[in-house]
């Protein structure tokens, strides 16, 4: 371990000389609390730190120990269920150790060393095999296979493998490299969270994640490898849509960041998360599921370093063939901790004193994102899906954490708080949200769900815009001044908004909707709409058209079961009916 002296203590950062012998993204250790940093720019022997915990009652003078390792992650059996803080120590064990409050300089490992895995091989002694292949697997959830992969960077022929109870340190497998020598394979892989884990290729997204959410899957979907974000106005909703996202999204493992403002944000998600049972297997969501949680006594610093942390280990998986989700929230708090960073190493402030690399940063955390071929020779595919939340101050949207993010992701779910007051949910405003997949998985969408579903989708939002343009009119003249048409446009739009997009998380069948279901859903909305027209312009009075009995049976859609969601097409026979007699009356 080489050695230098603090120099200067300003809150989270310090800085020591004598460091030549380090590098840039060392982990350090700082005074002999320990306390964990890591170095974030050097000039000649003088390091600046970024320090991880608490830095009061350091002072100049005290040593600072370079590991002469970058600031990395533990990637094995052990992850899954667990909570995170934002270097990677398990709150759960620090508690232990410490007890609530997380005292300084702790070291625990990040998974278990000691408990045994029962691992099965997947390939056979004298087998050729690649950096990035799955050579066995461990049942790490009753939900969740764990794959053991070759590290990046090994190659090797396989001299011994066998099934038995390993822990991850012990050996599960021995190749012969190239060069001749024996490499010992444990479960365990070490990776820098900086750094992107490798891949072979990257694809373009075809294929949506699909969240059970009508809004979102049929406006606004975001592709499986793809980014999404979504600002949050207090109130407006946010955490019920991520709930939402963790327990419905078309997703094999979820990633969540929390870089909470106030500590009892984070505690909400600490409390709720473990609450929440997965639907399918009726299992709890967190056998698939990590957390990464900044509580409100770590200092901002370990915010920067968390999304990184949870970035890397939602690669990881990517990396084994799964769909991955990655929820950070919020970025915003992650770029306060840059602003701060940058400020105490008085940088030359860009935009309301973030750094001028602010833009680069978001857009490098983003681009991690994706659909990839991974790098073993079995050409699996994965991805990793990343939806950020963003806490603007005021909600103004044109602050520079927003705009940066808006440039790089691809989907925008603006929660209004116009909708939110109106008890509109999900308040995902329509005429202002948008997505940017609907090119790449049209054609998945036409296999998978119907062919008409994308011409569905621009009429029910074009009748939406109609209706916010009908708006204007009817505040200065009144609903009564529109002509039948577009009567019959303002109430298809309800209709639209009220029996389809309105959707309760809390109701047992609405909190999820199939795209299966959907269209059906949608279709008879337009159904009855393309019917109603053709009434009206044969001058049948609206209201008459509009008061069908049938419209109660359009309000209930949403609560057909699943299973039972073909019968909804049935209403339109009931349309055709209640149209027919309604016309034989005004002929009469
Ligand atoms: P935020 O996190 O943005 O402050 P919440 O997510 O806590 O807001 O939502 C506030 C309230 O709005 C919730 O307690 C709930 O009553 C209501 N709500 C939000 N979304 C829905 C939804 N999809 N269905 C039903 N109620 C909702």
């Amino acid at each position: 371990m080489k050695t230098g002296k603090i120099i200067k203590v300003a809150g989270p950062l310090i800085i020591a000389d004598g460091m030549s012998s380090a590098n840039l993204f060392d982990v350090v250790r700082v005074s002999k609390l320990n306390l964990i940093g890591e170095i974030i720019e050097m000039r000649g022997d003088k390091a600046s730190i970024q320090v991880y915990e608490e830095t009061s009652g350091i002072g100049v003078g005290d040593p600072v120990y370079s590991t002469g390792y970058p600031l990395s992650v533990e990637l094995g059996p052990g992850l899954v269920s667990k909570i995170y803080d934002g270097i990677q120590r398990p709150l759960d064990l620090i508690a232990a150790q410490s007890g609530d409050l997380v005292t300084r300089g702790v070291s625990v490992p990040a998974i278990d060393y000691e408990q045994k895995w029962h691992f099965i091989p997947a390939v056979n002694v004298n087998q050729q095999v690649f950096e990035g292949d799955i050579i066995g697997y461990v049942q790490e959830t009753v939900i969740l296979k764990h794959y053991i992969m070759i590290p990046p960077g090994i190659n090797g022929k396989i001299l011994s493998i066998k099934e038995g109870d390993f822990n991850v340190k012990e050996t599960i497998a021995i190749l012969k490299s190239e060069d001749g020598s024996e490499i010992n394979v444990t479960m365990l892989q070490k990776w820098p969270v900086r750094k992107s884990r490798p891949y072979k290729t990257k694809k373009n997204p075809t294929e949506p994640m699909l969240t059970g959410q009508r809004v979102i899957d049929t406006f606004f979907p975001v592709a499986k490898g793809g980014t999404a974000c979504v600002p949050g106005p207090f109130g407006s909703g946010k955490t019920v849509v991520q709930h939402q996202l963790a327990k419905w999204a078309d997703a094999e493992v979820i990633v969540y960041v929390g870089c909470g403002e106030r500590g009892n944000e984070m505690t909400d998600v600490l409390l709720e998360f473990p609450e929440l049972k997965d639907p399918k297997s009726g299992e709890p969501l967190m056998k698939r599921t990590i957390l990464i949680a900044n509580t409100s006594n770590m200092p901002v610093a370990a915010r920067e370093a968390s999304v990184y942390t949870g970035i890397t280990i939602a690669e990881y998986f990517r990396d084994m063939g799964y769909s991955v989700a990655l929820m950070a929230d919020s970025t915003s708090r992650w770029a306060e901790a840059m602003r701060e960073m940058s400020g105490r190493l008085e940088e030359m402030p860009g935009e309301e004193g973030y750094p001028a690399y602010l833009g680069t940063r978001i857009a490098e955390f983003y681009e991690r994102a994706g659909k990839v071929v991974t790098l073993g020779s079995q050409g699996k595919e994965g991805s990793l899906t990343v939806i950020g939340a963003v806490s603007p101050p005021g909600g103004d949207l044109s602050d520079p954490v927003v705009q940066a993010t808006l440039r790089v992701v691809k989907v925008f779910w603006s929660l209004s708080s116009t909708l939110a007051y109106k008890r509109h949910f999900p308040a995902i405003d329509w005429l202002t949200s948008y997505t940017l997949y609907d090119n790449n998985i049209k054609d998945w969408l036409k296999k998978n769900v119907a062919d008409e579903w994308s011409n569905i989708k621009i009429k029910a939002m074009s009748i939406l815009q109609k209706e916010s343009e009908l708006e204007e009119i009817v505040r200065l003249v009144g609903l009564d001044a529109l002509s039948p048409e577009n009567r019959l446009f303002m109430d298809t739009a309800k209709s639209i908004r009220e029996d389809y997009l309105h959707q309760n998380a809390f109701h047992e069948i609405d909190t999820y909707t199939s795209s299966r279901k959907s269209f059906n859903m949608l279709s008879i909305i337009l159904y009855f709409h393309d019917e109603a027209m053709k009434l009206a312009q044969d001058n049948i009075p609206i209201r008459d058209i509009i008061s069908q009995q049938v419209k109660d049976k359009i309000a209930r859609m949403k609560y057909i079961e699943e299973s039972q969601c073909d019968t909804i097409l049935s209403i339109k026979n009931d349309i055709d009916r209640e149209f027919k007699e309604l016309r034989e009356k005004y002929s009469a």
